[in-house]
């Protein structure tokens, strides 16, 4: 009996401390939750009060992050891989921007839904910021045979490519977040000018690293080079017209093939969201190799996870154009 009596109660204590155990876990977990939820109402609250902008595609979106740090809320309207040139938003994408302050695009012919947004009427608390403002487009070279770009004012779109220019792009992006949230305008105006110094630094490596170049023609795969091969003196030809995924009639292919042979263009590029396979059969007729230059249209899912920049981009291009023009 004493026996039992004592495992009884020896038992009655274990359950007791499991029980006390179970329950100081479980008070333990209450209160985690709670704090957790304390968390995502602050988080909240300060998500809300962050002004929210949206970027049409991905030079601009990183332009407006950078400018914008946390005191924004920033996002691609593009998804990130996808190429911008004639893309439309889906109903969700266009229902997703409730909320959204600033409305940045690049202007110029690149996003055509934007006039259709304005006309609509339905985004009166959004205001639209042209990035492309006070910048002299050129015209694009091929709005004669192309009713689309015609269409949207036959001017070329990419003036990002010229890191002078995306400059201009991100003291506009930074006028709009100031005059929209007064408050920080201090804060905007610092990151632009810490952003425009790597632009700067962006320019000098340019100007340094084509600088010294056995070659001054390089082979493009979509014509989104003008206002950069513009700065730097060189000149670019291109495989296909103002956006990557149009056809290439035959007799471009040749004229490209034919320009190719007599510059001696060792290097043919393709690009990083689109077919690979023009350029490298482009490549087999002349005898070169293909490599990337990205019109920085995007970036694929990849360098999303990685966290790939406009500048780091842009320093790979780098890259490859010296080995296509034969720099020292
Ligand atoms: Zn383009």
């Amino acid at each position: 009996m004493n026996k039992f009596t004592k495992a009884g109660i020896i038992g009655s204590v274990i359950i007791a401390v499991v029980l006390t155990i179970f329950a100081l876990s479980n008070n333990a977990n209450l209160s985690k939750q709670s704090n957790t939820e304390q968390n995502s109402i602050q988080n909240l609250s300060s998500t809300t009060s962050k002004l929210k902008v949206a970027a049409s595609f991905f030079p601009l979106y990183e332009f407006a992050r950078n400018v914008g740090g946390n005191k924004t809320e920033v996002y691609s309207f593009l998804p990130i891989g996808e190429e911008p040139h004639e893309w439309e938003p889906s109903i969700q994408q266009i229902e997703e921007l409730k909320g959204t302050k600033l409305f940045i695009y690049n202007g110029a012919g690149m996003e055509s839904y934007v006039s259709k947004f304005m006309e609509s009427g339905e985004f009166q608390n959004m205001t639209f910021v042209k990035a492309t403002d006070g910048i002299t487009l050129l015209k694009a070279d091929s709005a004669e045979d192309d009713k689309e770009i015609l269409a949207q004012g036959g001017m070329d779109p990419h003036v990002w490519n010229d890191p002078i220019f995306a400059e201009q792009e991100v003291t506009n992006i930074k006028n709009a977040m100031q005059k929209a949230d007064p408050a920080n305008t201090q804060y905007y105006e610092n990151n632009a000018n810490a952003y425009i110094t790597k632009l700067s630094a962006l320019d000098n490596s340019i100007k340094t690293g084509l600088s010294n170049c056995k070659k001054d023609t390089f082979v493009s795969f979509h014509n989104a080079f003008n206002y950069f091969s513009n700065r730097y003196s060189i000149h670019d030809v291109w495989i296909s017209g103002m956006a990557p995924e149009a056809d290439v009639p035959p007799q471009d292919i040749q004229r490209v093939i034919q320009i190719a042979k007599d510059k001696d263009v060792k290097v043919i590029f393709s690009e990083d969201l689109v077919d690979p396979r023009l350029a490298n059969t482009l490549a087999d007729e002349v005898g070169a190799q293909v490599l990337v230059l990205s019109p920085l249209e995007g970036i694929n899912q990849t360098e999303q996870q990685e966290g790939k920049t406009y500048l780091d981009k842009w320093y790979e291009n780098l890259h490859n154009l010296r080995t296509a023009l034969e720099c020292q």
